[in-house]
């Protein structure tokens, strides 16, 4: 069961989505209202977040900056309902994966979602060694040896740790002992 926060204030927008998505086999979690959702998605690990730009309490530009500044590395879909929008997701360096323009149709939403949902983001930073995997919630830097689970530290020994970053790194791979 993936775990998607729906973030949109337009009520038949986002139950459209939900629709959709428990199709797909998805808990799904509406907020319509963007600090409530920011909150949310502070606490509670998620698989995607689908996050309209222009909402009440807080604006989607700023829930996922904010989310990133926070080490939440999730895949997060902006909804953008002008095409000027996407200048300013893109240019704000908001951490957003991807977006949509509004008017989307279903099956263009359906296949972002799905890319979206099928990676396990491996974020390369500025010094090629220093890598961190994110994934529901754990937070793994290899460049600082850290480990957290909802951005609390857990305490692994270095072959623990060199054990976990070998395993995340390679999703779908099977090691012998
Ligand atoms: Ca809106």
């Amino acid at each position: 069961m993936k775990e998607v926060i729906i973030i949109e204030d337009e009520k038949d927008i986002a139950e459209l989505i939900e629709l959709h998505l428990e199709d797909l086999d998805c808990e799904v979690k509406i907020f319509h209202n963007g600090k409530e959702g920011f909150e949310y998605a502070l606490m509670n690990p998620f698989d995607l977040m689908i996050l309209d730009i222009n909402l009440p309490g807080m604006n989607g530009v700023d829930v996922c900056r904010q989310l990133r500044a926070e080490k939440v590395n999730s895949p997060i879909l902006m909804l953008t309902a002008r095409s000027e929008e996407i200048d300013k997701v893109l240019g704000l360096e908001t951490g957003a994966d991807d977006y949509l323009t509004k008017p989307f149709s279903v099956r263009e939403l359906l296949a972002r979602v799905k890319a979206n949902l099928r990676r396990v983001e491996i974020d390369t930073q500025s010094d090629s060694s220093a890598s961190v995997i994110s994934y529901k919630g754990i937070v793994i830097d290899k460049k600082k040896r850290k480990v957290s689970l909802n951005n609390e530290r857990i305490e692994l020994t270095p072959k623990e740790f060199d054990l976990l970053y070998l395993l995340a790194a390679n999703p779908g791979v099977t090691y012998d002992r």
